[in-house]
């Protein structure tokens, strides 16, 4: 088991931004990655408030340049989930399925999970039916899409969708919690409808594989079918990977400056790709200074 200085959880835009920084540096960290490379940010139709694309860009356009930039500078990342990340003897354990590394500091940029209300998970096929993330969606056309949210997730779901599919934006409630801007955009698009104050009582799937949603909108019951399902529900950290040992350490270890969190897995409600950048690249260079002082 080879002994790594830094270990980074989460190849989304804070993580990468960290190991471009620990790179520059001279340090080659062990970067995980259980999904795609480029984390949430694969899901945002257009990015306009990162500093330097003067009419936006789209999230997987973006991702496409931190790859890039990954490969510019020879940063592999090891395409593994951490399931457990524990502390023991002086150094951090963390096990894949099939493997296990250690390593002396560790970041996590984990990020968020979504959160899936229960009815949809008791649904057949699920996995298959039912999404909290768009990307594997993209190339779908001509497809019926129900999304349930009414945050900037929602609809910006819904104006990547739209473009080639029908898109039915089902809000719980009465209010958006969605920015100006994507309520004008989701306004001048003709593929997207908008329903609010929808109580929805029952979600299935009928023999021809179709979702359908059983659901009362101002004292009207109605029955929806769509081809898929998409839950932008809200979101949750994503600290599952913490072993019980660590989480009791967890306050200890930050202290001591060995375990380092960085983007949207510490940054409440400021979820931004900005912030997630600039939060992993502090944390790279606070993790830097640390191993000069100590010699690590
Ligand atoms: C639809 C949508 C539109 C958006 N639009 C914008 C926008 O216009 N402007 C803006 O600034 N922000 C936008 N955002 C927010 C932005 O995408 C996030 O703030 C940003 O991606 C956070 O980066 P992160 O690296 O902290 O986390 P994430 O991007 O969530 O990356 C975390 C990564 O860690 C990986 N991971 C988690 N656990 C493990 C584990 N145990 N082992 C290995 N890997 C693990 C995940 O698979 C993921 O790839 C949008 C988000 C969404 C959903």
């Amino acid at each position: 088991m080879k002994n790594n200085k830094i270990a980074i959880v989460g190849a989304g835009p804070a993580g990468i931004a960290a190991a471009l920084q620990l790179k520059r540096q001279g340090i080659s960290p062990l970067l995980f990655e259980k999904n795609q490379i480029g984390g949430l940010l694969l899901n945002a139709n257009r990015v306009d408030n990162y500093p330097g694309f003067p009419r936006g860009i789209s999230g997987p356009a973006l991702v496409s340049l931190l790859r890039k930039q990954l490969q510019v500078m020879s940063i592999a990342v090891t395409k593994a989930k951490v399931e457990e990340l524990d502390f023991k003897k002086n150094e951090f354990r963390l096990a894949s399925k099939d493997k296990e590394y250690s390593s002396r500091m560790v970041l996590l940029t984990s990020g968020t999970a979504a959160v899936i209300p229960e009815e949809f998970s008791a649904i057949p096929e699920w996995n298959k039916k039912v999404f909290s993330e768009i990307w594997s969606l993209r190339c779908k056309q001509n497809k019926k899409i129900a999304i349930i949210g009414a945050g900037d997730a929602a609809f910006d779901y819904a104006l990547s969708l739209a473009r080639k599919n029908e898109v039915i934006i089902l809000n719980r409630s009465a209010h958006r919690k969605c920015s100006p801007g994507l309520w004008l955009e989701t306004l001048k698009s003709s593929g997207i409808s908008y329903l609010a104050n929808v109580r929805i009582s029952k979600v299935g799937l009928d023999k021809h594989r179709q979702v359908v949603i059983d659901y009362r909108q101002q004292l009207r019951d109605s029955v929806l079918e769509v081809d898929f399902l998409v839950a932008a529900c809200g979101r949750r950290m994503q600290l599952d990977c913490l072993s019980k040992n660590l989480s009791r350490l967890r306050g200890q270890l930050e202290q001591s400056g060995l375990l380092y969190f960085a983007g949207d897995v510490a940054n409440g409600s400021f979820r931004q790709v900005g912030i997630a950048v600039g939060d992993g690249i502090r944390a790279a260079m606070k993790m830097v200074k640390k191993l000069g002082e100590s010699g690590i």
